[in-house]
């Protein structure tokens, strides 16, 4: 929603001057405007200095790292941002929680852009942007595990826009620059649309005259190569090199390699984030690897001998010797066969070899009896009382099969309800109460 161009609300404060209603301030309508207080447990006419010291004193108490609720961390911060700057806390105070997260105030001034710059992430305010660099182009750039073991190097195509060759970028025949006379060259056309009495909403939408670019060549000194328009489609083919032992979500910055966003700006680049690929055997744990290797009981009983293929295509057999059990689900270690470090590729983690054991479904009565013969069972065991005196014996069961347990469990889990106390909730309480008031207003 609020990715790009046409946003609405984004604009922040502006100055409406005597035109800003009375109306809507503290008093006449209901604002909510006591919650950033109640978060940092401080007054609201609290000093700045005992705003900060409120806010320092709960970061370190709530601290996700110290096992706080990183909801409520991040909502103490919110309230922080707001009230230790003066203009901001004026626009809350006035008219809510509400006008901050849309971008109501009276008079805020450019400080409100960067306030919602940092709620919504958007990175800087557009105007600012503008008159430096295009925007960066972030692309997932999916690789194998055997690429990101062995590294090398992978080819991807994009499409960008640079400037035109034909017209030095500035899209007119004799080299002349026209700005938009509708947008005076921003690109950005500011709209102010009425959202209640007296209150308006700043909207921003891309200039319709000339597109966005912000110029607006004539007919007659239109460049031919770009008709006007400055920039020019264009495709490259990269050789993105993978290092040796790159992790998932690594970035890989081409620089100035992402083209124009608009007329007149430089090149912005290209991030590349690393996406590991699923793979078949193994599955990474860092510089680690971890792959499952399934035996029959009789192999984890007696040793056994397999082969598997590596990462890098090398065959490596591995030996459990005669005498040796492995026990279902246990794991086996084989060194320096992991990962490579990156950027000291000689330098490998471990592989851990995790063992399923394959049962028989059943055994024929020969078998059993061998087996009873090799692994002979404890006389007190051997007629199901174990310790116990036969006498103590007072119920016979016979049991029936689980196909899965899982499901089944899950199936269950609601058969006692209502027998008892029914079980209450209290997560309710912990909703913020700005959160409620907002629903029942609505
Ligand atoms: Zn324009
Ligand atoms: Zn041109």
């Amino acid at each position: 929603m609020f990715g790009g161009f046409p946003f609405a609300g984004m604009g922040g404060g502006f100055g409406m001057g005597g035109e800003m209603p009375t109306r809507g301030g503290s008093g006449s309508k209901k604002v909510n405007n006591s919650r950033y207080y109640e978060l940092l447990g401080v007054s609201k006419d609290a000093s700045l200095d005992e705003i900060k010291k409120a806010h320092r004193k709960l970061a370190l108490k709530m601290h996700p790292d110290k096992g706080g609720d990183p909801e409520k961390f991040k909502e103490i911060n919110e309230a922080y941002e707001v009230l230790k700057d003066p203009k901001k806390r004026d626009i809350y105070d006035q008219h809510g929680e509400d006008a901050i997260k849309e971008g109501m105030g009276s008079g805020g001034g450019g400080g409100m852009t960067d306030l919602f710059a940092e709620m919504f992430g958007m990175g800087g305010g557009r105007g600012r942007q503008r008159e430096r660099k295009s925007e960066d182009v972030v692309h997932k750039l999916q690789v194998s595990l055997e690429d990101l073991y062995k590294g090398g190097s992978k080819k991807l195509s994009m499409s960008r826009q640079l400037p035109c060759d034909a017209c030095n970028g500035s899209g007119s025949k004799t080299g002349k620059r026209y700005e938009c006379q509708a947008c005076q060259g921003t690109g950005v056309q500011v709209t102010l649309r009425p959202i209640g009495p007296g209150m308006m909403q700043q909207i921003q939408s891309r200039c319709s005259a000339c597109a966005g670019s912000g110029y607006n060549t004539p007919a007659g000194d239109q460049c031919a190569t770009c008709k006007g328009k400055c920039l020019v489609a264009d495709k490259k083919t990269f050789d993105v090199h993978i290092d040796a032992g790159m992790k998932h979500g690594a970035k890989i910055v081409l620089r100035g390699e992402a083209g124009c966003s608009e007329p007149g700006l430089s090149p912005g680049d290209i991030i590349l984030v690393v996406v590991q690929k699923d793979h078949d055997v193994f599955q990474r744990a860092g510089v680690d690897l971890v792959m499952e290797k399934t035996i029959s009981l009789a192999e984890a009983l007696t040793g056994c001998t397999f082969t598997f293929k590596h990462l890098d295509g090398r065959v490596l057999r591995v030996t459990i010797p005669q005498g040796e059990v492995i026990k279902p689900n246990s794991f086996k270690r084989l060194h320096d066969e992991g990962m490579p470090f990156q950027g000291r590729p000689y330098q490998k983690g471990n592989l851990y070899v995790r063992f399923n054991v394959e049962f028989p479904e059943s055994l024929t009565e020969a078998q059993a009896q061998a087996i009873r013969a090799a692994l002979p069972i404890p006389a007190a065991a051997a007629n199901g009382t174990g310790a116990m005196d036969v006498d103590d014996v007072e119920d016979v069961h016979t049991i029936s099969n689980v196909a899965d347990i899982e499901a089944e469990l899950k199936s269950r889990v609601n058969i006692a309800k209502g027998a008892g106390e029914s079980y209450e909730s209290d997560d309710d309480d912990d909703m913020p109460r700005g959160q409620r008031v907002q629903c029942a207003q609505q």
